[in-house]
């Protein structure tokens, strides 16, 4: 029996990691599961977890390893995840990739490749203050690079609903390149060690590193 595949994708905050993974998603039949929307499901319904959260990522900073590694080990024992998944923000410090380790080792499961999404700082102030979500299906925005159509109009699902994160403004997004450099870049040597990292250029077009992405996963898989 083929073992359900397991995709990291690493980069700093608008790399693309969200859009690439929902790429990948509709693609392979894989599960995106990304931390950062499990967390904001639970800070809106309220939960122990999301109102401790809160405050942390309105600050831009990481939220607590044991809160973040407990909602995504229950969310990886959902049924919808047996065909693989592809993490979308975890792990983002040492301590969750060795509890991430630990959880797979548990289900005979192991890391096909971590891929990590390689940007400049530079363009990334300007590539997260122009994203939007559509409220109805999720699908990602940008003002430059990926407008919505008619200037608000949701391209997959037609809802006019889009939002913008309140963690998206200039002043937090220095915090979380800071959060990411400090606590998450070293993990690109941890998968290196492992023997499992890849990398791609992210600094091109959508098109084109979704290309890529492809490519990269496709050898992966099979
Ligand atoms: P994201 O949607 O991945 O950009 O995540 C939004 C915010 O959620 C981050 O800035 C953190 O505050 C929090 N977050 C998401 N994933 C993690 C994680 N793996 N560890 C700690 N905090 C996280």
């Amino acid at each position: 029996m083929t073992r359900p595949a397991v995709l990291i994708l690493l980069g700093p905050p608008g790399a693309g990691k969200g859009t690439q993974a929902r790429l990948l998603q509709d693609r392979f039949g894989l599960v995106q599961l990304s931390t950062g929307d499990l967390l904001r499901a639970a800070v809106a319904a309220g939960t122990a977890a999301g109102k401790q959260a809160k405050a942390v990522m309105d600050a831009g900073g990481l939220v607590s390893d044991e809160i973040v590694i407990a909602i995504l080990s229950d969310r990886m024992r959902d049924e919808d995840c047996r065909n693989g998944v592809i993490l979308d923000g975890f792990p983002r410090t040492t301590v969750q990739a060795e509890a991430l380790d630990g959880l797979l080792a548990s289900t005979g499961q192991r890391i096909n490749a971590a891929i990590s999404l390689e940007v400049d700082d530079s363009a990334m102030v300007e590539r997260i203050s122009g994203r939007s979500t559509c409220a109805g299906c999720g699908e990602g925005y940008h003002d430059t690079f990926k407008p919505p159509q008619d200037g608000n109009r949701c391209v997959k699902c037609g809802s006019t609903e889009l939002t913008r994160r309140a963690d998206d403004r200039a002043e937090t997004v220095a915090s979380r390149l800071e959060a990411y450099h400090a606590q998450t870049a070293p993990l690109i040597a941890y998968y290196e060690a492992a023997g499992v990292l890849r990398s791609i250029n992210a600094m091109a077009q959508i098109d084109k590193v979704s290309g890529d992405m492809t490519e990269v996963v496709e050898t992966i898989l099979n």
